[in-house]
């Protein structure tokens, strides 16, 4: 059960105190908005990523992966739009200078930073596409941008991919990289960040057949929120009004969350039509229609996208992990309901005690299970509060070692979530875990925020 409110503050002291996330260049002041992810965090990411991965290529058959470069001809960023629309309107405060995006807020109230009313500058342009050069002299021949979003890597490589891995229409190519923006309103700690991650699935369909994929995919991407373990009453689906609509899309709905800081988008699903593969046939000159083998028909594929934020999916993660539970009278402890297969450390190995042996068995068996799972050592400290250092980093199983596994080589495996030890022998650890993660479902946090 949560007796506290979860709060942004308290998410961040956890991310730093346990190495998830730590402030960019921290020794110098900091920069903002610029975040490194530490021995826990990237362990954290790379799981959530090779989560959305396997989902999205392996438990399909018409879905490849691609890796394309961050920085990119800028004849593509014409063709995209981005050097034409790529803008928010900014607006400062007169008073205390405080910079807002102008559709964030409400002109004519008070200044959300120092209360002075309807004191803001006309709403500027603002360009998101970080610019530098290319080669030894910076002209305006030379300039590269850093890409704002990873799609457009794999519409100009479309062609390539049809002529080489023998996919058919409809199929999807699925990209997970970085992409920078230089928003001027970041805040909430990573969910908005300058530099950040994505991972983009976009989905080449006949036209005509878009708006049933875009249900199916709208369906499918909830789905997969579902099995990473989030509290489904958390998530819910926005629909782009007509105001909201990018200029590319016919229609796009956000999945999104409900962080400490209110609901926010997570992830967007946009029919994109056939705008940009139409947009880079015309700025290329190269032909980017489809042929049709068997009904011989040629046409410019539609492109269903799932865009989600894999940085933003961590904090995501985080927020809906964290709680602090009562596990018994005035004793609180925090802990992180991390799904299993997401979780950075799955066991954690204690001998009960360092002496008689105990540890040279636990250690033994700790690298048994490192075959199958990232395990963590820990001999130090009461049991007790080994089992609390691993509640606060999410690890889900832990293993612990006393006088009777000499005896009869059983162990106590205890559970994160329901704190529950049950005794197994050592040779069926292994099993048990892998079983337990299969089954996975969340419990003990029915009552928490
Ligand atoms: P927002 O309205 O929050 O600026 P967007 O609609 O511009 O987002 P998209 O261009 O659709 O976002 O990008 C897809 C996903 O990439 C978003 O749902 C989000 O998860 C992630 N994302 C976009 N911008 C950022 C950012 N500055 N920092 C972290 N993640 C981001």
């Amino acid at each position: 059960m949560a007796t506290q409110e979860t709060t942004m503050d308290k998410i961040v002291s956890l991310a730093k105190r346990r190495g998830f996330v730590f402030q960019s260049s921290e020794i110098y002041g900091g920069l903002t908005s610029a975040w490194d992810y530490g021995p826990m965090g990237v362990e954290l990411k790379n799981r959530i990523q090779r989560f959305w991965w396997r989902e999205m290529t392996q438990l399909h058959d018409n879905i490849v992966g691609l890796d394309a470069a961050i920085m990119m001809h800028p004849r593509v960023w014409e063709a995209s739009g981005h050097v034409e629309n790529f803008h928010d309107p900014m607006v400062d405060c007169k008073h205390c200078k405080s910079r807002f995006r102008a559709d964030h807020i409400d002109l004519n109230e008070a200044c959300p930073t120092c209360g002075t009313k309807g004191e803001f500058t006309e709403p500027r342009e603002f360009n998101l596409m970080f610019k530098t050069h290319m080669g030894p002299i910076p002209s305006d021949d030379s300039i590269v941008y850093l890409r704002p979003e990873t799609a457009q890597g794999i519409y100009v490589n479309y062609k390539n991919v049809v002529q080489t891995s023998r996919v058919k229409i409809p199929f999807g190519i699925a990209q997970v990289g970085k992409a920078f923006r230089n928003e001027i309103v970041t805040k909430n700690f990573i969910f908005r960040t300058c530099e950040f991650e994505q991972m983009e699935m976009q989905y080449f369909v006949k036209p005509g057949d878009d708006e049933e994929t875009f249900n199916y995919w709208k369906e499918k991407r909830m789905a997969y929120y579902d099995k990473l373990g989030i509290r489904m009453e958390k998530l819910h689906f926005h629909q782009h009004g007509p105001g909201e609509l990018a200029h590319y899309a016919k229609d796009a709905y956000d999945i999104e969350y409900e962080f400490p800081f209110g609901w926010k988008e997570l992830e967007g699903i946009h029919n994109r039509t056939d705008f940009d593969l139409n947009r880079h046939s015309e700025y290329s000159r190269k032909d980017l229609t489809y042929l049709d083998e068997e009904s011989k028909e040629r046409f410019v594929p539609y492109i269903i996208e799932t865009s989600a934020g894999l940085t933003r999916s961590l904090l995501m993660v985080l927020c809906d992990a964290y709680d602090e539970e009562e596990v018994a009278e005035g004793d609180i402890r925090t802990v992180l309901h991390f799904h299993p297969q997401i979780a950075p450390i799955t066991v954690g190995v204690f001998p009960l005690v360092k002496k008689d042996g105990l540890s040279e068995l636990a250690k033994k068996i700790e690298l048994e299970l490192r075959e199958d799972y990232t395990t963590y050592y820990d001999q130090s400290g009461a049991i007790g509060r080994r089992y609390r250092r691993q509640d606060e980093i999410g690890t889900p199983y832990c293993i612990t070692i006393d006088y009777q596994t000499k005896e009869d080589k059983t162990v106590t495996l205890r559970y994160r979530d329901s704190m529950e030890q049950i005794r197994i022998p050592i040779s069926e650890i292994s099993a048990t875990i892998k079983k337990a993660m299969k089954e996975y479902k969340r419990v003990g946090v029915a009552a928490s925020s």
